[in-house]
């Protein structure tokens, strides 16, 4: 795969995306992903539906660190109660010790056991929220404490606890400067309310708002990078998955979904189909108007394919050359029948003229349609070689119909199209 999405650059509406190797933004599929990426993020926030989606794999991306940095976290909070004990003497830290005991151990504790449970995704966010504010409001009161007990004002841990908020808590940026600004404006009402001493507590809330600023814009460059990576690796993906021509799901899609359907088919014991569908006489739709004009043809005969099958485990491709694919899940004969109705009547309505066609004066398909149910003795590729053989037949029987093949497939002799190439018994 190409380099397709050279890094994107700041524009003035957000990010702009510059697409390298020749490609433009009108290349990229219109999906969420592309027209996000398109219209760019400076409110750090995507569409409702985008948004959950990358607030889910951020939260996994990060889940094993955030785990780490909690533990690590637990271990600092246990050597600073230490030092404060020494520091403030057992007068002053009886309250520090409570709290960091009490309160934030516990809490920090709580927000590690809930990344481990089956509800983590909905639960750690608004928890460690609440956990961070309550731990940097704590850091806040020891040193305001410590302060009115007539030692200096010890800002080097709240300044950490700043910090370990913004980059390691695991938080998105507006929730990490939510938790910060809560802390850092009662730190100020409460220092300027106990009047704490003059010049050190202006030097300490100068420190603190200086840290808020660069730590949140930081946070803000590495939230917005993060995004930009998950939009291009979600493109990416996209992109790998279509058809560069027509645009629907190509080959590679089919691959996967036919047995991803199979198995579940086994699983469920629900019918599957599989229609091949070829465009008649194309070589000679090239030959008298052009590979270009066959190129168009090709993309409105996907669109058209693609429109007749919409349940949600219907699925369309692009098999190869001018030959398609449909996958229909949970298949019955009525429903089968409605799909061919359907396409061929679309396909009728596309009314592309081919002067060269040796069946009509319009483009028509052939198609081959297999339908079957799973079983031990079946395979995958039985139902595949099935439908071969019934677009095969549609294509002997004079191109321009659809021939179903229901047959018990193991029984039958596959490979007709190798078998014609190498007479049997050669
Ligand atoms: P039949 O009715 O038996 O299917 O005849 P056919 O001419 O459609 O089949 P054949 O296999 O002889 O030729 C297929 C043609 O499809 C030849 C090839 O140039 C054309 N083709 C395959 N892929 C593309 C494509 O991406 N664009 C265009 N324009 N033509 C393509
Ligand atoms: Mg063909
Ligand atoms: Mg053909």
């Amino acid at each position: 795969m190409p380099q397709v999405i050279e890094r994107a650059r700041q524009g003035r509406y957000g990010v702009r995306v510059s697409i390298a190797h020749g490609l433009s933004n009108e290349d990229l599929p219109s999906s969420p992903h592309a027209r996000q990426l398109r219209g760019g993020f400076p409110w750090l926030t995507f569409e409702s539906a985008l948004e959950a989606e990358f607030r889910l794999q951020n939260f996994d991306d990060n889940l094993s660190h955030t785990r780490v940095n909690l533990c690590l976290a637990v271990l600092i909070i246990i050597a600073f109660s230490a030092m404060d004990a020494m520091v403030l003497g057992p007068q002053l830290d009886r309250i520090p010790s409570k709290v960091y005991i009490l309160v934030i151990i516990p809490m920090l504790l709580i927000g590690l056991a809930s990344s481990f449970s089956a509800q983590r995704h909905k639960i750690h966010a608004p928890l460690t929220i609440v956990t961070m504010t309550v731990f940097g409001l704590s850091v806040a009161s020891i040193q305001i404490i410590a302060s009115t007990g007539g030692i200096s004002i010890l800002i080097a841990p709240l300044m950490l606890s700043i910090v370990f908020i913004y980059f390691m808590s695991g938080l998105i940026f507006y929730h990490a400067v939510a938790a910060n600004v809560v802390v850092m404006l009662l730190y100020l009402a409460a220092g300027t309310a106990l009047i704490l001493p003059g010049r050190e507590f202006s030097y300490s809330a100068l420190s603190i708002v200086a840290a808020n600023l660069f730590c949140a814009s930081v946070t803000y460059m590495h939230e917005k990078t993060s995004r930009l990576r998950f939009l291009e690796a979600c493109l990416l993906r996209e992109m790998v998955a279509r058809d560069g021509l027509t645009g629907i799901q190509n080959r590679r899609m089919f691959d996967q979904h036919i047995s991803r359907v199979w198995q579940q088919a086994v699983r469920e014991e629900e019918r599957v189909a599989v229609l091949l569908a070829d465009v008649d006489c194309f070589k000679d739709y090239n030959d008298r108007y052009g590979h270009q004009a066959g190129d168009e043809c090709l993309r409105a005969v996907a669109v058209s394919l693609s429109q007749c099958a919409r349940r949600p485990l219907d699925f369309v491709a692009r098999y190869g050359g001018e030959e398609f694919a449909v996958v229909l899940y949970e298949a019955n004969r009525e429903y089968i029948a409605e799909v061919l109705t359907r396409i061929q009547r679309s396909i009728a309505e596309l009314n592309i003229p081919h002067e060269a066609s040796k069946v009509a004066s319009r483009l028509t398909l052939s198609i081959g349609a297999a339908f079957v149910l799973p079983a031990a003795n079946r395979t995958l590729e039985g139902l595949i070689q099935l439908a071969d053989e019934a677009l095969y037949c549609a294509k002997e029987e004079g191109r321009n119909r659809v021939i179903v093949l229901e047959a018990e497939y193991h029984t039958m002799r596959t490979g007709r199209f190798e078998k014609r190439r190498h007479p049997v018994g050669a």
